[in-house]
C-alpha cells in the first residue's frame, strides 16, 4: 500500500486514512442490499446482479383488482431496484478503489476530493467543482 502521493502542486502528502470511508461504504452497502432482499433476489446467472422479484400472476382465483396492485408494486419495486443496484455498484468501485489505494482522488483532476463531500457521499468520484448534475 502507498503511504505519499504526488499531486500536481508536487507537494508530498499522507494519504488520506481511508478506514473511516471503507467502514462507511460497508454500512451503506450493507442497508441497500438488505433493501434489495425485500424487493429483488440475486441472479445466479450474473455475479453482483439483482433481478426484481416478480408478483404471483398464475393464481386463478386472484382479483383482478388485486392483480393491478401486484403488478403496480413490481413496476415499483423495478424502479427501486434499478436505483439501489446502480448505488451498490459506485459503492463496490469506491471499495475497489480503497484497495488499489486510488481513494479520494477526482476523476477529473486528479486532486484530492473534499472531506465534506466524502463524508456525505463516500462513494463520491469528483470533487466538488467536478460534480456532475
Ligand atoms: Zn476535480
Amino acid at each position: 500500500m502507498r503511504l505519499f502521493l504526488n499531486n500536481r502542486r508536487g507537494t508530498l502528502y499522507r494519504m488520506k486514512n481511508t478506514s473511516d470511508y471503507k467502514k462507511l461504504l460497508l454500512k451503506e452497502k450493507a442497508r441497500i442490499e438488505g433493501e434489495l432482499t425485500g424487493i429483488a433476489h440475486k441472479n445466479p446467472e450474473i455475479k453482483g446482479d439483482w433481478e426484481p422479484s416478480a408478483p404471483d400472476l398464475n393464481n386463478p382465483t386472484a382479483d383482478p383488482n388485486d392483480v393491478a396492485d401486484s403488478i403496480e408494486e413490481f413496476e415499483g419495486n423495478a424502479a427501486v431496484e434499478v436505483e439501489l443496484e446502480a448505488r451498490l455498484m459506485e459503492i463496490d468501485a469506491a471499495l475497489t478503489r480503497i484497495e488499489l489505494g486510488t481513494y479520494g482522488l477526482c476523476r477529473v483532476c486528479k486532486e484530492e476530493i473534499e472531506e465534506a463531500r466524502l463524508r456525505a457521499n463516500p462513494a463520491a468520484v469528483t470533487c466538488i467543482a467536478h460534480r456532475e448534475g
